[in-house]
């Protein structure tokens, strides 16, 4: 009983869980239990999660809070079990640059550098730009918000296929596959031929970009994803619940779009 108590999350302050609230506008919208909901599984993460810092980066505890909170948005529904499978968030103070390199069919070695604001490893660490962050918080309806990008990659891993489609009940997942296809396939060929889109073109990337992208939407500019893919945005919902950016402080943004980062 004992070595059970032990294991229990500290319980985050309620007067630093408030600020959290304050300072992370997609929260704004949450109701009372799911921002509980949200404080009990930042409190789990933060208790399961290292947080490092790079450079001369300085995170405080309310930073740590922050980010655990940002984390766990998409874990509202889904639960604990989506933080399983790491240990590590590593920040950098801005976006990093990553060494890639790949064999071509013809066995020739390219090598090349990749500017990242974000990434997750297959196991291994969560990465995230702080400059980022603040980028996101600074414009929340944009479309963007790269934490739930990376926590995106992360519960699709949980199935230990990164390939776009998170554990589902086996019914939903036939559906979810056929449906999220049918959308990546039609978005491909807008991108493909040059056409304006309404949802980031790095969506078109991959399978697994797609989803981490129109995740992003989902808790940043659910209009636009209901608008732009509407069968994609009823999944999202179902899985994530209802997005807290339908709130009624919800501003879309004025803002011009920003530049497509790898992520
Ligand atoms: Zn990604």
């Amino acid at each position: 009983m004992w070595g059970w108590l032990r294991r229990r999350p500290r319980e985050i302050d309620l007067a630093m869980w408030q600020q959290c609230c304050q300072r992370a506008p997609w929260l704004h919208g949450l109701d009372a239990p799911r921002r509980e909901r949200l404080r009990a599984l930042s409190a789990r993460f933060l208790h399961e999660k290292t947080i490092s810092p790079v450079g001369d980066l300085q995170l405080d505890e309310r930073d740590g809070v922050l980010l655990a909170a940002l984390c766990c948005m998409p874990l509202l529904e889904l639960g604990d079990v989506g933080l399983r499978g790491w240990s590590q968030l590593i920040v950098y103070p801005d976006a990093f640059r990553v060494q890639r390199s790949h064999v071509d069919a013809a066995g020739v070695l390219h090598e090349w550098d990749d500017e990242l604001i974000g990434e997750s490893w297959d196991s291994g660490p969560l990465i995230l730009s702080w400059a980022d962050i603040q980028a996101d918080i600074a414009d929340p309806h944009a479309g963007y918000c790269v934490a739930v990008h990376e926590m995106a990659h992360k519960i699709d891993a949980l199935d230990g296929a990164i390939d776009g489609t998170p554990p589902l009940p086996r019914d939903w997942q036939r559906q979810w596959a056929s449906d999220f296809q049918a959308a990546y396939d039609a978005f491909c060929a807008q991108v493909d031929a040059g056409r304006d889109t309404l949802i980031d073109p790095y969506a078109a990337e991959a399978p697994e970009e797609f989803f981490a992208v129109v995740t992003e939407y989902h808790f940043s500019a659910p209009d636009v994803l209901e608008q732009a893919m509407p069968t994609v945005a009823a999944h999202l919902r179902r899985f994530y619940g209802e997005s807290p950016g339908l709130s009624a402080n919800n501003q879309p943004s004025a803002a011009a779009p920003r530049i497509t980062t790898p992520r």
